[in-house]
């Protein structure tokens, strides 16, 4: 981002699951950012093509394509934005995978959402 002026960040995010994407849309608004979803990891890499988030929370466990998957093409791709993944406690084997810049643990408080948000803008 440009620290000299006051932008408004952009987030995507990607789950399949219209609650989810509604829950964290709603909050991250209300932090003043600008959202952008998807319901699958197709639809968020072609959504990458346009637009420029600042920063990516994707959902794990998804039809298709899964989260960790997601994020290794983005990487492939060569976009530099953060990368939150989404996840049930142990259903991936570690929280150590160098395309993912933090973890959220499903499920989820909003405030724990809110501070990796901050922490990663
Ligand atoms: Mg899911």
């Amino acid at each position: 981002m440009d620290s000299h002026h006051e932008k408004t960040p952009k987030v995507m995010i990607v789950d399949d699951q219209l609650g989810v994407r509604m829950l964290l849309e709603e909050t991250f608004k209300s932090e003043d950012c600008c959202v952008l979803t998807a319901q699958d990891g197709l639809k968020a890499l072609e959504l990458l093509e346009k637009e420029q988030p600042a920063a990516i929370f994707i959902d794990y466990k998804m039809p298709t394509m899964n989260g960790l998957e997601v994020a290794k093409k983005i990487k492939e791709k060569g976009y530099k934005c953060k990368i939150v993944l989404m996840t049930a406690y142990g259903e991936i084997a570690n929280l150590n995978h160098a395309e993912v810049n933090d973890y959220l643990i499903k499920p989820f408080d909003i405030q724990k959402a809110r501070d990796i948000l901050h922490s990663i803008l």
